[in-house]
């Protein structure tokens, strides 16, 4: 694990996945798609299609899922294979190393089961490969033998539902993407959806939140229910051992402050990221490869974890020649607003105006 990982795992506004959440978040998981809270279009759309093969007797189409982490991917898929009635089977796209990985995990499948592949876009060629049939025609295509002998023979393979899950749909292979019948992206939450999941989770922890407590937690969660949850965890900590062990908003003020995350949800990594298009780029635009380098992150983390908040506020904006600061980033860190090109009256415009 280099240094930067290592920043990550502790990072507790990180959407990225922990040892800690592990255990937690199958306790927190919703199981029905009624307990699944927002994303209501994706949830709309899947009402239908799985409504359609039931009664079609048929399996569900192979769904992509595709949003930042931490949005609820994983327990999506479990829930459709929940409400198909059918076997979930979990793997991830960096974890299959050969063909046979693959080949052995789609023959043990059942009729109708859901095999989910989460990071999906990390596949191998070659693995991928041995997908296209068995997406299309539900066959596997296995060589026998070598040189001008080998022969290839194609295995039939259940009618099964492939979930893929990705972080960047965009670096899927057309191919790939192509096979996928049902695509659907996950947004960012609303502080009200985060809210109704932080009283739901406290619940289950059986922690007392006041609904303002759950709406100060929800709003510095980036949109983003596991860290939501997470900071959920802190904040009873701070609760029990601070106060009478229930959330109020001010326990929730004062854990947040403690813990450095502003009333955005932005901690110093964010503020950081911003600070330095601005110090040393005068505001960007910057790439992304050299900013990544600048803050020594790597550019993927930046792009997958951080950005994805900082554009939905927008704070920050893409444009072709990198990323740049916006007038209300500026503002937001206290700090002067000098656009690239003067403005047209020649004023200075500053972060008040
Ligand atoms: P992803 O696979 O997109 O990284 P997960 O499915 O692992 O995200 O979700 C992270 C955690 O957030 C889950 O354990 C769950 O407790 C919570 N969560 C995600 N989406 C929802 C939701 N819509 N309603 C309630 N809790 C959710």
């Amino acid at each position: 694990m280099n240094t930067n990982e290592f920043d990550l795992e502790n990072r507790i506004l990180s959407s990225s996945y922990t040892g800690e959440d592990a255990e937690a978040e199958n306790s927190l998981r919703p199981h029905t798609i009624d307990e699944y809270i927002g994303q209501e279009k994706a949830k709309e759309l899947l009402k239908i299609y799985m409504g359609a093969a039931k009664l079609r007797g048929d399996n569900l189409d192979h769904v992509l899922l595709y949003g930042p982490p931490g949005l609820g991917k994983t327990t999506l898929s479990a829930i459709i294979a929940a409400e198909m009635g059918v076997n979930l089977r979990v793997t991830s796209g960096p974890a299959i190393e050969k063909q046979g990985d693959l080949a052995a995990l789609l023959s043990n499948l059942g009729e109708g089961d859901v095999l989910f592949i989460d990071e999906i876009h990390r596949l191998s060629k070659s693995i991928e490969e041995i997908l296209y049939p068995a997406m299309e025609d539900f066959a596997l295509d296995i060589i026998i033998g070598q040189g001008p002998s080998a022969r290839s023979i194609r295995l039939p393979l259940p009618r099964f539902t492939l979930i893929g899950a990705t972080t960047r749909a965009g670096q899927l292979t057309t191919p790939l993407r192509d096979r996928f019948g049902v695509l659907l992206r996950l947004e960012l939450y609303t502080p009200e959806e985060l809210a109704s999941i932080v009283s739901r989770s406290a619940g289950i922890l059986d922690v007392p939140i006041t609904s303002d407590g759950a709406l100060e937690i929800a709003s510095r969660s980036r949109g983003t229910p596991r860290i939501a949850n997470r900071l959920l965890k802190r904040v009873r900590d701070f609760a029990q051992v601070r106060g009478n062990g229930k959330i109020t908003l001010e326990i929730a003020q004062e854990a947040l402050r403690m813990l450095e995350i502003d009333e955005l949800g932005l901690d110093n990594t964010d503020r950081r990221m911003m600070e330095t298009i601005i110090r040393y780029y005068d505001g960007g635009p910057v790439g992304l490869e050299t900013l990544a380098a600048t803050i020594g992150e790597e550019a993927v983390t930046l792009e997958d974890v951080y950005e994805p908040y900082l554009l939905q506020i927008g704070f920050i904006s893409r444009t072709p020649r990198g990323r740049m600061v916006t007038r209300q980033g500026y503002g937001h860190l206290g700090m002067a607003y000098k656009p690239k090109s003067a403005p047209e009256d020649g004023e200075q415009i500053t972060m008040d105006d």
